[in-house]
């Protein structure tokens, strides 16, 4: 399958599960897909894990945690789910398209697990979304779509700097973003116990 304005470095079709695993390690037009969601998997996965088992505000049972569990379950899927289609959609044509649909499953789970968040540590504050976030969330669409750089300079991005690596760092930045907004939430709904009912309370609760 070839990428407009991408005319080289392409992975030959049918490649072994090794061959694949080689190939993100050379310089081809899908090293960088790859690596710019792997580091971010483990760096959001570092931030999660400090926020569920450090979280100097309430324990790692408090069940005020589970809507940041729902997005951080959401984040690990869309980025593990991108880093498996970019490092191994040659294995074959029917793989890559199946790959690819994923990709769409693991968006749904990455909206719904930020929208339960959002529903839980944005909304009972009534703050509203400022410009700067709607920003972050277009530039990586616009990136996407508009194809640019290699639309201008074809052929010169075949390895690094091609519109979807900006696309996948802009994602980056974006779940970054959101990720600081919920925990903004989160911090002052806990700082607000009437808001939110101890764990003492929440087991009576359930
Ligand atoms: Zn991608």
């Amino acid at each position: 399958m070839r990428e407009c304005f991408i005319f080289s470095r392409y992975r030959r079709p049918n490649y072994t599960v090794m061959e694949c695993l080689c190939s993100i390690f050379q310089p081809t037009n899908e090293t960088f897909n790859f690596w710019t969601h792997f580091i971010p998997l483990f760096f959001f996965l570092h931030m999660f894990y400090n926020f569920v088992f450090n979280n100097m505000e309430v324990s790692y049972d408090h069940p005020f945690i589970l809507p940041m569990l729902c997005f951080a379950f959401g984040v690990s899927m869309i980025l593990a789910e991108s880093c498996a289609t970019h490092g191994l959609n040659c294995l074959s044509l029917q793989l890559r398209q199946t790959f690819y649909y994923m990709d769409y499953v693991a968006l749904n789970f990455y909206g719904f697990g930020f929208a339960i968040a959002c529903y839980y540590y944005i909304f009972p504050l009534l703050t509203v979304m400022n410009p700067t976030r709607r920003i972050w969330l277009m530039l990586p669409i616009i990136f996407n779509v508009s194809r640019i750089p290699e639309r201008i300079w074809p052929g010169q991005f075949d390895v690094i700097g091609q519109s979807h690596q900006w696309f996948h760092l802009l994602n980056f930045l974006t779940i970054y973003d959101q990720l600081c907004y919920l925990e903004y939430g989160f911090t002052s709904l806990v700082k607000s116990p009437s808001i939110i009912p101890s764990c003492k309370e929440a087991n009576e609760i359930g």
